[in-house]
C-alpha cells in the first residue's frame, strides 16, 4: 500500500470527518477519478473546535493557492519573466486535500481556491471533488473559486457539479487591446466564451478588476455597467505592494476613495450589509440594482475583520497578506500519518496571527511591503 493512501484513508476515518463507515480509499490524483470516489459523506458531523486569533477573530476562511504559475501576467501582479516554484516543491493535490480537510475540521467553513491561476493547476478537478464532499457533508458552507477566466470554458460545468456557486473573474477592462497590455498574454475573447460558459453552468460571477491610474480609470462606469447588465457583482480592488513588478507601483495605484466620488457624480451608491466572507464593503447601485463591492487595503484598511488565513502551494500558511511571519504546515504534514503535529502547528500559527497589515504605497517607499508575489499567497 502506497503510503498517501494509508495516510489519506487513516485520516479520514480518525480525524477529518466523522465517518460511519471505512472511506473508499483514494487514488494518485493524476489518474482520472471515478465518480463514485465523491460520495457523499453519511452521517457525519463534524466536531469543529473554532481557530481563535489573539485578537478575538475567529478564522473560519482559508484561501489556497494551488499553484504559483499562470497563463497570464498581469502588469501589477507579476514580472513578465517570472522564475516559478520548482513542481517537486509543490504539495501534491492530495496533501492539500488533508490540509483542507484538517481546517475544516478545526472549524473553517468556506475555502476559496486561488493562485497563480488555479485551474492551469493538471488534474484540479480531482481536487475540487474532494473538497465538494464537506459541502454535502455540511461540514462547510462555501467553495469558491478565483479565476482570470481562461479555463472555464473547459471547467465551468464540472465547478458546478462539484458544489461551486459562485467564482470571482478578474476582469480590469473591456477593451481587447488594453486586456492585452494589462495581461501580456491574455486572450480576452477567450475569457468572454469562459464567463458565458460559467453563465451557461449557473454558477454565480463576481467580477474583480483593479483600478490602474491611467491604465483603466476611465472604463470603471463601463465596467459597471457591463458586470451589473449581466447579473455578475463588480468588486474593485486596491493595487497591493505586493513582490517586485516591472513598473512602479506608484504610477499604477489609484485610491479606490477617488473612484467612489467619480461615480457618485452618475450612481446613487446605497450601503448595504451585504458580506460574502471577504473584505469587501458593498453597495447597492440605484441605477443598476447590482451589488459594487470596494477592497480597500490601502485607504481603509480592513483588517479588524479578518477572519481568513492563507495556503500556499507549498504547504506555507500565512496569517496575514501583508506580513511576512509564516508557519511550515509542509513538514508536520509529511513527518507523520497522523494529524496531531499538523494541528498543533496550525493552533500555534493561528495563535500569532497580526492584528494587521501597514501598506505603504508612495514615492518614498517604492519597495514592495513584502517579497512575495500575490500569485504565490493567492488573491
Ligand atoms: N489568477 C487568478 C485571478 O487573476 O483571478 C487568481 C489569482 S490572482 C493573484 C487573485 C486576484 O488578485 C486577482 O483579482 C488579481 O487582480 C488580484 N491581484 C493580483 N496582484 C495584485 C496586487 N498587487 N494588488 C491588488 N490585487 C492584485
Ligand atoms: Fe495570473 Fe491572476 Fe496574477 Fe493575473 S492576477 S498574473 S491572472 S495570478
Amino acid at each position: 500500500m502506497r503510503r498517501c493512501d494509508f495516510t489519506r484513508a487513516e485520516f479520514l476515518a480518525k480525524v477529518c470527518l466523522n465517518l460511519r463507515e471505512k472511506p473508499k480509499i483514494t487514488r494518485n490524483p493524476l489518474e482520472k477519478p471515478l465518480m463514485n470516489d465523491i460520495r457523499p459523506i453519511p452521517g457525519s458531523s463534524v466536531a469543529t473546535p473554532a481557530l481563535v486569533d489573539p485578537f478575538g477573530r475567529q478564522i473560519s476562511y482559508l484561501r489556497v493557492s494551488v499553484t504559483d504559475r499562470c497563463d497570464f501576467r498581469c502588469v501589477y501582479c507579476m514580472s513578465e519573466h517570472m522564475t516559478f516554484l520548482p513542481k517537486k516543491d509543490l504539495l501534491s493535490l492530495e496533501e492539500l486535500d488533508r490540509l483542507c480537510c484538517a481546517f475544516v475540521a478545526k472549524g473553517v467553513r468556506r475555502l476559496r481556491i486561488t493562485g497563480g491561476e488555479p485551474l492551469v493547476r493538471k488534474n484540479i478537478l480531482w481536487l475540487f471533488r474532494q473538497l465538494g464532499r464537506h459541502l454535502e457533508a455540511g461540514s462547510l458552507d462555501e467553495l469558491t473559486l478565483t479565476t482570470n477566466g481562461s479555463q472555464l470554458t473547459k471547467y465551468a460545468a464540472d465547478l458546478k457539479a462539484c458544489g461551486v456557486q459562485r467564482i470571482n473573474v478578474s476582469l480590469d477592462t473591456l477593451d481587447e487591446r488594453r486586456f492585452r497590455a494589462i495581461t501580456r498574454w491574455g486572450d480576452f475573447k477567450t475569457v468572454m466564451a469562459g464567463l458565458e460558459a460559467a453563465e451557461r453552468a449557473g454558477l454565480a460571477i463576481k467580477i474583480n478588476a483593479v483600478a490602474l491610474k491611467g491604465v483603466n480609470e476611465d472604463e470603471i462606469e463601463d465596467l459597471l455597467t457591463f458586470a451589473h447588465g449581466r447579473g455578475y457583482d463588480l468588486t474593485l480592488i486596491e493595487t497591493m505592494p505586493l513582490g517586485d513588478i516591472d513598473g512602479d507601483r506608484t504610477e499604477q495605484y489609484l485610491p479606490l476613495s477617488v473612484v467612489r466620488a467619480r461615480l457618485l457624480d452618475r450612481f446613487t451608491l446605497e450601503d448595504i450589509p451585504y458580506k460574502t466572507g471577504g473584505p469587501a464593503r458593498y453597495v447597492r447601485v440605484k441605477e443598476t440594482g447590482g451589488r459594487l463591492g470596494f477592497i480597500t487595503p490601502m485607504t481603509h484598511n480592513f483588517c479588524e475583520a479578518c477572519n481568513r488565513v492563507r495556503l500556499t502551494c507549498t504547504g506555507t500558511l500565512f496569517m496575514c497578506l501583508g506580513q511576512e511571519d509564516a508557519a511550515d504546515l509542509r513538514a508536520p504534514l509529511r513527518g507523520s500519518d497522523d494529524d496531531r503535529a499538523l494541528e498543533a502547528a496550525i493552533d500555534a500559527a493561528i495563535a500569532r496571527k497580526p492584528k494587521g497589515h501597514d501598506f505603504i504605497i508612495d514615492r518614498r517607499t517604492r519597495r514592495p511591503a513584502v517579497q512575495r508575489h500575490m500569485s504565490m499567497t493567492g488573491g
